[in-house]
């Protein structure tokens, strides 16, 4: 007589809808569009996720890395996940299971999922990050203390520097940590709108010391990749708000992009634009430590890239630190009568000095537009090999020791 078939287990990829902020990163990632959603969860498909991790790091939350061992043929449906208000617990298997599992992830696709960029882990150092203290079923109602314009009047581009003010609400943040904004009504769709992802830009301390509150960095957005008119929804809510008013948050969401706490540390950031937010918290970290009478060794290096001084957010303020405190590179690309100029020329023409931080105790941290990310690893590459340092495997090492982190968009 034939043995009865062996159960057949899966590993079920699956999206944990009371931590999920409904932001779309995971069903812009799949490759295989293997995630979707209704007007309640994001959800995955089981017939077409082939676990390559490729929406693991992307997620704010965390709430997209949950896994459940089922039987093939009891896995999850998409109506069974639609349904969910939350993870159901790991089933019990049946008692020969074990023997007969297959493997669920494709080792190539995961190794690969494992040479991003950016590190996994945070810096040694760095403090313990609250996380999603208020989620998409229970945010924060944060009031607005104030809205500034960064950019000069006769700037293009409308940045704001927008204060939120929590109230007697706990909600702690650290620098390198984003907080989701939810904008009110519905899309074209008839969906409630999705919340958008902001690096703070203020210090743990708060915006102002002592209160609790915090700010972000906002560009208006009037224009498409492709330049064609566009108004962004959330951006524009945001930079419309007026002191008083009541804003829907979500979060605090991030447990990599932290920045090292011991004295000895040195601190390489290379942003453009709006990408300055966590770059200012940083740095107004470290300048209230030094203002305080703390002893801090390391060194802070900036390269900063923007169209025109008139429209770097924080050009004033940054002026104003003195040279020991930052070593600051700015770029302009866009200054009529001048060579166009972004981060990584910048970097290139300051090889030496480049290299010569990343010899030592170093954190890198890169934010900004997508496009930078190439030719700032092709000016750290050179810079190291300049000076006669592997970057292959100087860049494995960040990466692996919480070193090296890149957010961009
Ligand atoms: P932007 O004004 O469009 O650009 C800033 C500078 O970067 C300009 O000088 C631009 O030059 C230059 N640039 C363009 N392509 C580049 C490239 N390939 N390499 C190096 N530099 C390049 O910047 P933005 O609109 O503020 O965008 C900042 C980005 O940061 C956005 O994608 C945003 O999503 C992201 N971000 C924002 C936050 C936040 O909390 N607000 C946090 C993290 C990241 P040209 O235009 O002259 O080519």
């Amino acid at each position: 007589m034939n043995a009865p078939a062996p159960v057949e287990l899966i590993r079920q990829h699956l999206i944990d809808p009371e931590v999920c902020i409904r932001c779309n990163t995971c069903e812009e990632t799949c490759p295989v569009d293997a995630i979707t959603h209704d007007g309640r969860n994001y959800v995955v498909k089981v017939e077409i996720c082939n676990g390559c991790n490729a929406c693991i790091s992307p997620c704010p939350t965390g709430s997209i890395d949950h896994w459940r061992l089922v039987p093939r043929s009891q896995a999850y449906s998409i109506e069974d996940q639609f349904s969910w208000d939350e993870l159901p617990a790991q089933a019990e298997l049946p008692a020969d299971a074990a023997a007969t599992m297959l493997p669920a992830v494709d080792e190539t696709l995961q190794s690969n999922a494992a040479r991003s960029p950016s590190s996994a882990n945070a810096p040694w150092s760095a403090a313990q990050p609250s996380l999603q203290l208020f989620t998409h079923k229970s945010p924060l109602n944060a009031t607005v203390a104030g809205n500034f314009r960064l950019t000069a009047a006769d700037a293009e581009a409308d940045v704001r520097h927008i204060v939120l003010d929590f109230g007697t609400h706990f909600f702690p943040l650290l620098e390198g940590q984003t907080i989701a904004v939810t904008p009110p009504g519905n899309d074209d769709s008839g969906r409630p709108h999705t919340p958008r992802m902001y690096s703070i830009a203020s210090p743990r301390s708060g915006e102002r010391e002592g209160y609790n509150n915090a700010s972000l960095t906002v560009k208006r957005v009037t224009v498409d990749h492709e330049g064609r008119p566009a108004r962004g929804v959330a951006s524009n809510y945001l930079c419309d708000l007026k002191k008083g008013d009541t804003v829907q948050v979500t979060g605090p969401f991030g447990d990599r992009f932290l920045m090292p706490n011991h004295p000895g540390s040195n601190i390489l950031m290379i942003c453009t634009g709006t990408g300055s937010a966590p770059m200012r918290a940083m740095t107004e970290h470290r300048r209230r430590l030094r203002a305080a009478g703390k002893a801090l060794a390391g060194r802070l290096m900036l390269f900063f890239g923007a169209r025109r001084p008139e429209e770097l957010p924080y050009f004033g303020p940054l002026a104003k630190l003195p040279p020991e405190f930052i070593d600051t590179t700015l770029a302009f690309s866009r200054v009529p009568g001048q060579p166009r100029a972004y981060v990584q020329d910048r970097m290139r023409e300051r090889a030496r000095d480049v290299a010569e931080l990343l010899a030592g105790d170093t954190f890198v941290y890169i934010c900004g537009l997508k496009g930078m990310e190439t030719g700032v690893l092709q000016a750290l590459q050179e810079a190291c090999t300049l000076a006669g340092i592997d970057w292959p495997s100087l860049h494995d090492r960040y990466v692996n020791e919480g070193r090296f982190h890149v957010e961009t968009y």
